[in-house]
């Protein structure tokens, strides 16, 4: 995948789409794309285009998500559900090491991951930038993770353009969407009759030519444009950013961490939705059984962690934020203000899932306007 630019837009009729399937199927990959399970939308493997949430869209809420009919011959009318590209890139539970015994000391081998070719389809363009603040993490550091970069490799990603948001999305102000414009290798924009193509790397050229394309209609380019015009122009939802680090910073002792820590659950969700979160915990797990007998072998396990759970900040016997308030503030400065200080790029792409799948419906745009007002 490159990040040129996309090449002139083809035409799709909506009765090939499975040829898209079939092309990726044929080229080795495991595709997963949106299906709709139990009552949410959620990527897993798509084998038939009549796997896809045809004719469905979704309404989103703070602390509500309910799929419904759209009354049109769709299947990428549904924006997200609470599933991101995040478990695979960077997976929920891995064993990095086995440690074994030899001689009088011991010895680590690494356990490489065993990473398929995978195509997603259906990714939206805040996924494509929560993918890339990830590849800044784990990739563009000084200490590449070999991991993550190993499923990374393998990923084709064939994004669809949003011609509509939902009303949790905020991908305008943070500057990553509605319109996928770079990270992918094939783009998609959904039209009544089909599909408008772009390709955005050798391998989706590779995979377009595969496809029975026609030349894109003017009117069909139009329509695009305005749709896409239309999706961002109405977004609902807004944060303002220009001095997010500033305000945020301003604010650590501001009443409404007290306010937000007395709504909150710490139930962590916010956190294993967000497509950009990599909080992680590592610990040593005995490998048993023959021929281990005396339990000397070990694995190292990683597993996601939130940084709402009261142990990740248990170090020594003491913690170092005992309170909901403190966990919260953790998590929304990280986000907003000193991620950029670390990686230099927001810990935010705006998909909003952290507000539709917060069960008390607490919504980080509100946060942050509270946070601006000045504290009684
Ligand atoms: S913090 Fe919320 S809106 Fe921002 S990327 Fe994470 S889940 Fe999406
Ligand atoms: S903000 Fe919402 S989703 Fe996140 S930990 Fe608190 S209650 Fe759970």
């Amino acid at each position: 995948m490159t990040g040129a630019k996309p090449a002139p837009a083809q035409f799709l009729a909506r009765a090939d789409l499975q040829r898209l399937l079939e092309a990726l199927r044929a080229r080795g990959y495991r595709v997963m794309g949106p299906v709709p399970r139990d009552g949410a939308v959620v990527f897993d493997e798509v084998r038939s285009v009549d796997e896809l949430p045809r004719g469905l869209r979704e309404a989103q809420e703070p602390g509500r998500y309910r799929l419904e009919p759209n009354g049109r011959d769709t299947v990428f009318d549904v924006v997200n559900g609470p599933g991101s590209l995040k478990p695979y890139v960077f997976a929920p539970r891995e064993k990095l090491l086995q440690v074994e015994p030899e001689g009088r000391s011991f010895r680590a081998q690494e356990l490489h991951p065993d990473a398929p070719k995978l195509a997603v389809i259906g990714v939206r363009a805040c996924d494509l930038a929560a993918l890339s603040v990830q590849d800044r993490i784990f990739l563009e550091g000084r200490y590449p993770d070999s991991y993550y970069a190993a499923r990374r490799r393998q990923l084709f990603l064939v994004a669809v353009n949003c011609t509509r948001s939902a009303s949790t999305c905020f991908c305008v102000s943070m500057a990553t969407g509605p319109e996928a414009t770079q990270g992918f290798d094939l783009a998609l924009t959904e039209q009544e009759w089909g599909f408008l193509v772009r390709a955005g790397s050798a391998l989706g050229r590779e995979v377009q030519q595969a496809l029975p394309l026609t030349p894109a209609p003017e009117a069909a380019l139009a329509r695009e444009r305005t749709s896409l015009e239309t999706c961002a122009a109405t977004m609902q939802r807004k944060l303002e950013t220009a001095d997010l680090p500033e305000v945020l910073y301003r604010n650590l002792e501001h009443p409404r961490w007290h306010d937000v820590g007395s709504r909150c659950l710490s139930c962590g969700n916010c956190t294993m939705v967000c497509p950009t979160c990599f909080c992680h915990d590592e610990k040593d797990e005995p490998l048993l059984g023959e021929p281990d007998e005396a339990g000397v072998r070990s694995v190292r396990v990683r597993e996601w962690d939130s940084c709402f759970n009261r142990e990740h900040a248990q170090v020594y016997g003491l913690n170092y934020r005992p309170k909901i308030e403190d966990r919260y503030r953790q998590w929304l400065v990280h986000k907003l203000a000193s991620w950029i200080d670390q990686f230099g790029t927001s810990g935010c792409v705006g998909c909003g899932r952290c507000i539709t799948w917060c069960p008390v419906g607490i919504d980080l745009t509100e946060e942050m306007r509270a946070l601006r007002e000045p504290g009684a």
